[in-house]
């Protein structure tokens, strides 16, 4: 099998896709990205910030020569500008390249809300490895940084930095922080461990402008519960979400669906005038794929979901049939010491759907309560029909095992009498002899009994 491939974008998915295909089929591979690095995690820069990765070339987990080496033509710092559907072309900066096959990996951007003084000197957003190298800089010279936004991104740079010693102060729009993957209850938890670290966390208020000559040196905040303040701040990060990049993908008359990345099928394929393409494919935080529970449009905004999408764009483009089914895009977020972590849908998300829910909680320890080392568990489950549907767990350790285990048993449509019978293995210095997420389950089958 040898035809042209023309990947745009070099992130997650676009490199995963280049070397698949180098590996396993004899397609040309050309990949161009508007990036200055490429092969490089994105999720590891805010350890760099912190101090527990050295610096920010650790963080390149594939040198350049390797994709020369596997005979990859990879274009950094070039732009694609438009896609030539009908000749089946794309133009570049570097030229006029022809493809047989399409894959659109183009990513998001930061979206940054139209507040004055954003363009002030010492405001930053964080997406790509330069920008972490700049805000790095930065708050070398900084003692007091201001986030806005307290998403994953957000959430997880406001513990980095508070580790490093920089006074942090987070301003979140919502009541929340963390509010599109965990519950209000949750996410106090880790509310309280971001105070304990030093950060002043200021949610239900936004930040009406961020003030300075040529560079900040204040915001002011004005909030529900809180005052109008004037925080002084000499650096701010505006993490206030994605958009997805798609653009190019709608000018070359690609379908755009409702969240405003690429509709695509199951096999990730983009659909132009009503019909599905069987050449060209979006992934990744461009592509609008669907969400496991609700069966919404969704754009998953994970590296782990990008690098799924990147092999079944691979598999198909090498002439397999595979399938990208509805995701469930389970997640973690650590914040200092403490790790939260989210699987299926939240309770807000269930009310937006029209999904009556019944929770289940419990609190217990991740260790017998005798040995040493252990914390306090926080878990949540969330029941809909008395199939799980959403859960939650809140931790300084054992918290990703919990979460994978759980997404495993929402896709397999587990209800809560399985919960129950759910055995789980126990030694006193990695658990609890019965699972904290047992008795969250017992708790969610009392109240649908009505006993409690
Ligand atoms: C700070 C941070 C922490 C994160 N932590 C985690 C985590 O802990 N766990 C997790 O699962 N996920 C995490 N993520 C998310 C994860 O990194 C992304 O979901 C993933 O990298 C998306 O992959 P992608 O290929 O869709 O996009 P990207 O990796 O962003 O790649 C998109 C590429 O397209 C290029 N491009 C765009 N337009 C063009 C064009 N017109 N022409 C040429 N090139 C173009 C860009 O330059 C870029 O190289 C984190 C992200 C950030 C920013």
């Amino acid at each position: 099998m040898n035809g042209k491939v023309v990947i745009l974008g070099a992130g997650a998915v676009g490199t995963t896709v280049a070397t698949y295909l180098k590996r396993h089929t004899c397609h040309e591979v050309t990949v161009f990205s508007s990036d200055t690095h490429t092969a490089y995690s994105q999720c590891g820069i805010p350890f760099v910030l912190e101090g527990v990765i050295h610096d920010f070339p650790d963080l390149i987990v594939r040198p350049l020569d390797a994709f020369v080496d596997m005979g990859i033509d990879l274009h950094l710092e070039t732009t694609v500008k438009r896609i030539d559907a009908n000749s089946q072309k794309v133009i570049s900066d570097a030229g006029i390249f022809e493809y047989d096959h399409l894959v659109i990996a183009t990513g998001s951007l930061p979206f940054v809300p139209p507040i004055d003084g954003k363009e002030l000197d010492g405001v930053f957003t964080l997406h790509t490895l330069s920008d972490g190298m700049k805000i790095n800089s930065s708050i070398n010279d900084a003692s007091r940084v201001l986030i806005i936004g307290a998403g994953g991104i957000g959430t997880e740079l406001a513990g980095s930095l508070a580790v490093r010693g920089i006074t942090v102060t987070m301003v979140e729009a919502l009541p929340q922080v963390l509010p599109l993957t965990i519950d209000p209850d949750m996410a106090l938890l880790v509310q309280q461990h971001l105070n304990s670290l030093g950060v002043l966390v200021v949610t239900g208020a936004h930040v009406n402008s961020i003030n300075g000559k040529q560079h900040v040196r204040s915001v002011s905040v004005q909030g529900d519960t809180v005052p109008t303040g004037i925080v002084p701040s000499d650096v701010v990060i505006v993490a206030t979400g994605l958009k997805p990049l798609s653009g190019i993908a709608r000018d070359a008359g690609y379908k755009i669906g409702i969240t405003g990345g690429i509709v695509t099928d199951e096999h990730l394929r983009v659909s132009a005038d009503g019909g599905i393409l069987d050449n060209v494919y979006a992934g990744g935080e461009c592509a609008e794929v669907k969400e496991f529970v609700t069966c919404s449009p969704f754009i998953s905004r994970l590296g782990s979901a990008a690098r799924r999408m990147a092999r079944v764009i691979g598999e198909n483009i090498a002439g397999q049939d595979a399938v990208y089914p509805p995701t469930l895009s389970p997640n973690v977020v650590v914040v200092g010491e403490v790790t939260a972590g989210s699987v299926g849908i939240t309770s807000h998300t269930a009310t937006l759907n029209d999904i009556s829910v019944v929770c289940g909680i419990s609190e217990g320890r991740t260790r017998a309560g005798y040995f040493p080392g252990g914390s306090q568990i926080n878990a949540k489950l969330i029941f809909s029909n008395r199939r799980l549907v959403g859960a939650q767990v809140v931790a300084r350790e054992g918290v990703k095992e919990r979460i994978d285990a759980l997404s495993l048993a929402i896709r397999m449509g587990a209800t809560v009498d399985d919960l129950l019978e759910w055995e789980t293995a126990y030694a006193p210095s990695v658990s609890m002899i019965i699972d904290p997420v047992t008795f969250a389950a017992d708790d969610a089958k009392m109240k649908m009994d009505g006993l409690a």
